[in-house]
């Protein structure tokens, strides 16, 4: 007490040398007649695009409200204008931006000032500024710039002016977008990505909150975050009103909001130079109303240490639970790997990853994802009951060990993702479907473990990524023969390259038929290798490979080319058909010159435009969907045709089929095959067939074998075919007009005739 009224004696001296000199620290707003006017009117209906950006641009409180740097220059706009912003909330950053570009909201905050920007929105100066860096792993060799990453996979947050910079002075960076840098490093630690850009703030916090420690930081990227208001264009009145506002906030305010969440103190302590700040702006009050604003600024010290306090601890928890499922978190796991144990040692550590689930978080928004992974978290733990331990161990996956197993593990394990899979009915009263795949591994000896204690999850994750590649919804159990993997990608890596340079790869065609017109219509080019010692390899087989060793771009360029120099052959011959078409994979299609390159191949070849159909699939359309279109776009603009190959097997969704050129749906085999014995397969070509048409689209299906099928096919109104009921993919030189006249005459059939 004694201490508290010397403190108030003190700060009353200053106080009184002070409020002399103070009137200057407040620049004044004045607004135009007509800035008032226009305020006057529109004030109180503005809508503020609202992203959360953590770790302190804008993030929600304790109780979920919003709080943050950028949120306290809101409320400081707010009160100096007497207006309230209605704040809309986006999923995401991207979102964000893209509502204001829409015209859904008038402004955003934390916006960099950038050319494409300057095209949509007006800019106030800063008012804070991110230092960008490149993070890549600890394993990654050298030193990193933005020039070392060229052709490198590197992560950034969609529609951020980072997203931009690359993709406008970096051409040669592969750019993998994500909708916050939650995912992006997530990415980089699997190694999905070669690095991530981003603010160093920013890495600091998720670099944390997800438990990844073998990150590093590395060069700049060249262009730093300069936040400022961003406001549409129509609204000019609204920059200027918000730039003056700005400029009136006094400089010992603005020190006060940095130093309230870039450097935080050390709560037990009076700043000295903070009080002096309060009290130079809260210069002309006299003594009296100073002992008032004295006791409050005491007694909110106080409750502000006690705050802080409970953020400690929260923090605390935090270091070993996720925050999201409250189970614990990357290192949680790692450290109860690794306590000392009561109750016997571990004996089984497995990894469950949900299936996609960043399409579900995009789509849905993350509040719903979020709700799933909590929903997930208590189905793992009230399956396991006390004899597990379950932590979220990435942005989708969790991690479980067991002490004790009372049965295999191989039906334990089933069991759960059996029950995993049953529907989940969510807060908003929809119901989500989540399934999951598991990698699992065996802790057989427990002095490795002690000797290498991150080597059970090492192999959990391995096994998790075979199965995933194997079959989604599965699990795999960790063997040797995985961890094996690094010298047998090598060798097929030589292999591929040397099949590629010495002509071991062909092309077989499979005609693709018009049901109504009864006739041959196009070709679908399906590359072979022929291996001089394994004989013939699946392509289903090496293209992943090509794909994950990089060697997708020449490998596809050299199908495009030898398909399309076959079908102007074919034309040449006067052949009559309409189109060849050519499989792009998700890799090749998103590097970086692909539309060019097919535009040149026509060009060498010869081939019309109108003349090549590109089968892409569905996962295209998971990833950077702006950077898609601008391809797709492109290469229909020249007259090339689409159309969306395994429809029905991945990432479905209405609001892109509406928005892209797609011309054709290609229904999965897999539906098609039985379809005429399986009602459920029957029913979901139908209901596609039904939804391409509504789109205005063609649908064909693939994978017709039977005369009963084909029928099927009919009376469902499905317009074109393909399948080994018609021919098995055949080499060029068996493309006759012969075979098309005979293959014409099967289509033509009706099943009755043919039975
Ligand atoms: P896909 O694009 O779904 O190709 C259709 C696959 O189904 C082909 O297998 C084809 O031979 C087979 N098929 C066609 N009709 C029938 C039928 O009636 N019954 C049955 N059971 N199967 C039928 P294939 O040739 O082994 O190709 C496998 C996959 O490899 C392709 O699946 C495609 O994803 C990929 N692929 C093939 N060539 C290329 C290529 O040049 N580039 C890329 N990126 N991928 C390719
Ligand atoms: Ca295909």
């Amino acid at each position: 007490m004694k201490q508290g009224i010397s403190v108030i004696f003190r700060l009353i001296g200053l106080l009184m040398i002070l409020s002399v000199s103070s009137a200057g620290f407040c620049a004044q707003l004045i607004l135009s007649e007509e800035e008032r006017a226009w305020l006057h009117d529109h004030g109180q209906e503005l809508r503020l695009g609202v992203a959360i950006v953590p770790p302190y641009m804008l993030v929600n409180g304790p109780a979920g409200e919003l709080r943050g740097l950028s949120w306290d220059y809101i409320k400081e706009l707010e009160q100096r204008l007497g207006i309230r912003f209605n704040p809309v909330l986006a999923s995401s950053y991207g979102e964000m931006i893209r509502q204001v570009r829409a015209g859904e909201t008038d402004l955003v905050y934390g916006a960099t000032s950038t050319p494409e920007r300057r095209q949509f929105l007006t800019f106030t100066t800063p008012y804070g500024r991110l230092e960008t860096h490149i993070f890549v792993r600890e394993d990654h060799k050298g030193s990193a710039s933005m020039e070392t990453l060229a052709g490198h996979q590197v992560g950034v947050v969609q529609g951020t002016a980072l997203h931009e910079f690359i993709r406008n002075n970096h051409p040669d960076i592969l750019i993998r977008s994500y909708p916050d840098s939650s995912q992006s490093f997530l990415q980089l630690s699997a190694g999905e990505v070669d690095a991530v850009v981003t603010s160093v703030s920013t890495a600091f916090a998720y670099t944390q909150r997800n438990g990844l420690h073998r990150i590093r930081m590395e060069g700049p990227v060249g262009l730093n975050y300069e936040m400022s208001f961003g406001v549409r264009k129509e609204i000019p009145h609204l920059t200027s009103i918000l730039q003056k506002a700005l400029t009136a906030i006094p400089e010992a305010e603005k020190d006060l909001i940095a130093q309230r969440w870039f450097m935080p103190r050390d709560p037990g302590k009076v700043d000295k130079a903070m009080v002096l700040r309060y009290l130079a702006y809260a210069g002309v009050v006299i003594g009296v109303l100073a002992l008032v604003w004295l006791t409050w600024s005491v007694r909110s010290m106080r409750r502000e240490v006690s705050q802080r306090r409970d953020a400690e601890g929260r923090l605390a928890f935090l270091a070993y639970h996720d925050e999201i499922t409250g189970v614990l978190n990357r290192s949680g796991f790692m450290h109860q790997l690794t306590a000392p144990n009561e109750g016997g040692r571990w004996q089984l550590i497995f990894v469950l990853g949900l299936d996609q689930f960043r399409a579900k978080n995009e789509i849905w928004g993350q509040r719903i994802g979020n709700e799933i992974l909590r929903r997930v978290a208590e189905r793992l733990q009230a399956s396991l009951g006390t004899q597990g331990v379950v932590a979220r161990i990435g942005g989708d996956e969790f991690g479980v060990m067991l002490k004790q197993l009372n049965t295999l593990p191989e039906l334990m394990i089933k069991q759960l993702l059996k029950e995993i899979a049953s529907p989940l009915l969510l807060g908003d009263g929809s119901v989500q479907l989540v399934t999951a795949t598991v990698g699992a591994s065996l802790i057989e000896d427990h002095a490795d473990l002690d000797a290498r204690p991150e080597q059970p999850l090492e192999r959990a994750e391995l096994a998790l990524k075979y199965a995933k590649r194997h079959q989604r919804g599965s699990a795999a159990f960790y063997d040797a023969s995985m961890s094996g993997n690094e010298s047998r990608d090598q060798h097929w890596k030589e292999a591929l390259t040397l099949a590629i340079r010495r002509h071991q790869l062909f092309l077989e065609y499979q005609p693709q038929l018009c049901l109504r017109r009864s006739k041959v219509i196009g070709f679908e080019a399906l590359v072979r290798w022929q291996h001089p010692d394994q004989g013939r390899i699946s392509p289903a087989e090496f293209i992943p490979w090509a794909e994950r060793f990089g060697l997708i771009s020449a490998l596809g360029d050299w199908v495009l080319q030898t398909a399309c120099r076959q079908a102007a052959e074919w034309r040449k011959q006067k052949l009559p058909f309409d189109y060849v078409a050519v499989n792009v994979s998700v890799r090749q299609f998103v590097e970086a010159g692909f539309a060019d390159r097919v535009l040149m191949i026509l060009e060498q070849t010869g081939l019309p435009p109108r003349n090549l159909e590109l089968e892409i699939t569905e996962t295209l359309f998971m990833g950077d969907l702006e950077t898609v279109r601008v391809t797709l776009d492109k290469l229909s603009g020249h007259g090339i045709r689409f159309s969306i190959d395994d429809f029905g097997t991945g990432f479905s969704s209405l609001m892109y089929l509406r928005q892209l050129p797609v011309e054709t749906i290609k229904l999965a085999q897999e539906f098609v095959l039985d379809m005429a014995t399986d009602a459920s397969n029957y029913q979901i070509v139908r209901g596609a067939t039904h939804l391409g048409h509504s789109l205005g689209m063609g649908v064909i299906a693939e994978g017709v074998e039977t005369a009963e099928v084909q029928q099927a096919l009919r009376e469902l109104n499905c317009d074109m075919v393909q399948g080994y009921y018609y021919s098995r993919p055949v080499p060029a030189s068996d493309i006759t007009p012969q075979l098309l006249e005979s293959l014409a005459q099967r289509a033509g059939h009706r099943q009755e005739e043919v039975v």
